[in-house]
Parts: structure tokens; sequence; C-alpha cells
């Protein structure tokens, strides 16, 4: 059987439409190339008002959004930060940037989430010996945010600052709550595979006006507003372009059907899959509004026969790709002799996970080829008695 033939079917691929198309050429035909213009303001609006925060500052990555929101927090060396441990490598780098020590959290299984019970625990633990972290940075993972009742109450009660990592959750919602409006700072991310995307960029979003001015002011070299580059501060140049705010606005404009569509794939490998013995879904947590950003499952090598590996290499003989669940930050090399708290679930996520295609471009054919090649996994035993 040759299937090597048939065209790639992509993990998370951009959505693109005339509307981006329109915008973006509008934008280079008035001849706002240079960074900032009046797209990257009319971005920064509508960001805010999709957040439900105050302000927002465009940015040309999440990762530099983080790192500006630790120094906006006055994070810097000697000072603990945490985050989940399950999360992408950006959350801890940016710790790293501002000279901070990171210190990893697990995950709950209710959500993947950072775990509020171990958090509070660890906090109590903490301001003991007089050891609380400078700030908090949680993570809302493959399109679902944390459990912010408890973990807002938590850090409430110690006075630790969070920053909420939403680069993989924007258009989701917990307790009605936009996610990215958590946290004293919200982060967001338009890289390539993300719900929205500009190909590359960010966001840091705040009710607190003052952190976002400040946040623009860093991100554009720290220059002083006069004629002869005058430099207080160490600046950074972190601004997005104009031509990307122009496609940030069309795809803004359409992230409503994007996370219906996603919610429908999520439902579609449901309904094909959950049947099977060995085969559970990334929950939605009670509260919450899940984008699915990415539809992740976890497999049970003793049930289902094989697990997330054997399934993986399959679907890519099919051209098919689909990626692991993130590997854990305290088992990453550069951060293997961090401190972790727990540990144990996310592991298991991870060496159970699997992240299905879950693109908003996906077509019902392609979806279904996915789902056939999964159920053709060699040695995967499907049979419900
Ligand atoms: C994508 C992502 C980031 C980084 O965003 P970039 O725009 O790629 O720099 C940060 N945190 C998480 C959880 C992400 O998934």
């Amino acid at each position: 059987m040759n299937t090597g033939r048939s065209p790639r079917i992509y993990l998370s691929p951009p959505d693109m439409s005339d509307q981006e198309r329109t915008l973006l050429l509008a934008a280079f035909d008035s001849n706002w190339i240079a960074p900032l213009g009046p797209q990257v303001d009319g971005f920064e609006r509508d960001l805010a008002k999709r957040v439900g925060v105050h302000d927002a500052a465009a940015l040309n990555s999440g990762t530099a959004a983080l790192h500006l929101a630790l120094i906006l927090l006055e994070v810097g060396a000697g000072d603990e930060v945490w985050t989940s441990t399950l999360t992408f490598a950006a959350t801890a780098n940016a710790i790293r940037y501002v000279g901070a020590t990171p210190v990893f959290i697990d995950s709950e299984r209710e959500s993947w989430n950072m775990d509020p019970a171990l958090l509070h625990e660890a906090l109590r633990e903490a301001s003991t010996r007089g050891a609380l972290p400078k700030a908090l940075i949680v993570v809302d993972l493959y399109g679902q945010c944390a459990n912010y009742d408890a973990i807002l109450e938590a850090c409430r009660e110690y006075g630790v600052p969070v920053v909420e990592d939403a680069a993989e959750a924007l258009g989701a919602t917990y307790r009605g709550k936009a996610a990215g409006s958590f946290g004293t700072i919200g982060v967001l991310s338009f890289n390539g595979n993300k719900i929205i995307t500009t190909s590359g960029g960010g966001a840091l979003v705040s009710d607190d006006a003052d952190l976002v001015a400040r946040a623009r002011h860093l991100a554009s070299q720290a220059k002083q507003p006069v004629a002869h580059y005058e430099h207080e501060e160490v600046g950074y140049n972190y601004r997005l372009s104009n031509l990307l705010a122009a496609v940030g606005r069309g795809q803004l404009a359409r992230l409503d059907g994007f996370v219906e569509r996603r919610r429908e794939i999520n439902r579609t490998y449901r309904a094909a899959l959950e049947g099977i013995d060995g085969v559970s879904f990334l929950p939605e947590a009670p509260g919450g509004h899940s984008t699915c950003w990415l539809t992740c499952v976890l497999l049970d090598e003793l049930h289902l026969g094989v697990g997330p590996a054997q399934v993986r290499e399959h679907l890519e003989t099919h051209n098919i790709e689909a990626r692991p669940v993130w590997k854990p930050m305290h088992l990453q090399p550069v951060y293997q002799d961090r401190r972790v708290v727990g540990g144990a679930v996310a592991e298991d996520l991870f060496r159970r996970g699997l992240c299905l295609p879950s693109g908003s471009v996906l077509s019902h054919e392609d979806q279904q080829r996915v789902i056939d090649a999964f159920l053709q996994t060699p040695q995967l035993r499907s049979a419900e008695e």
C-alpha cells in the first residue's frame, strides 16, 4: 500500500482567508511597513476588547511577552518563579532570561494544568521558610484555562503575583471570563501553530495601563521620547510589525469560528475513539470552555496493545503529523537539576499522551483519514466485546 503520496496532514497549520490577505495588502500599500503603525494600534485595541482587559501591547512573540512580564514584576537574580512543569520550554526559559530560578509544579488530572492543591501546600511550606516565589506563571494548556478559582485564592493568600501564560488558550473562557485576563499580566502567542497566527507574534495584556505602557516602552529599545536617543534603562526590540498586525486583526475577527471548528474536531475524535479500551481524552474541566486547540489522547498500552509512539509512527507512514504531549520541564536536560513539586502526573501524561491533528483547516475527509490510520495501527486492539 503506497499511502506516502497523500498530502501531508499537519498538527495545527495556519488558517488564512481573503480577509487577512486584503488587510495585509492594504497595510503594505499604505507604506506602513516599518514597526508600528495604525494596524498595531488597532490590533492592540481588538485584543484588549476580546480578552476583556484594559490594554494590550502587540509584540513579536509570546516569549518576548513572558520576558517583559517578569521584568515588569521586577523579578531578577536570586528570585524564584514557580510555574507548571507540563508546558512548552518558552515559559521556563523566560524565567532564566531574568536570572531567576524556576521551580516546577505538577499537573492535576482534571485539566492537565497546574495542580492548585499542590501549589497551595507548597506556598504554605515556602512561607514558613520565608521563601515565597516572586511570581507564579500559570499555563493554560492545549486551549483550556487552569483552575483559577483555587489558584488565585492561594496566590492572594500569600501575596504572589500571577502571570497567565495563555499562549495556547486565546478564545477559551473560565467561569465566563476570557483566557488571558486572570493574572496581573496575561501572555498571548500568534506563532504559526497557535489558534490565530501572524506567522510570528505575541501580546502582553493587562488591566493595569501603566504596566502595558511600560511594556511598550521596554519593547521599543526603551527610547525616551526625545530626539537625541536617550536611554535610561536596557531596552529590547520586541514590537510587532504593522504588516503582521494587519494579519492578526483579520485572524482575531475569525476566532469564534476557529474555536467552534476545533471543538467540532474534538467531538468527532471522541465519537470515533472514546469507546476503545485504553483510549481516553484530555478532559474539559468544570467551569471552563476549552478551545480544544489540540485534541490530546492518553493511550494505555496494556489495554490498547500499542502506545503513543507506535500510533505516532504509524500515522507518520500515512503522512500525518501527530506529536507527543509536552515533555515536562523537570525531565528536560536543561532543567533537570531544578526543584519540582510532585511531577508524577506530568510524567504519566507525557508517557501516554499524543496530540492529534486539530487545525481549523482540517477537512472532514482528512480527519477521517487520521481516524482510519489511527485504528489501523498494527497490533492495536480496538475490538469492543
Ligand atoms: C507557543 C507558546 C509560547 C511561546 O510563544 P511564541 O510566540 O512561540 O514565542 C509560550 N508558552 C506556551 C505555553 C506556548 O505554547
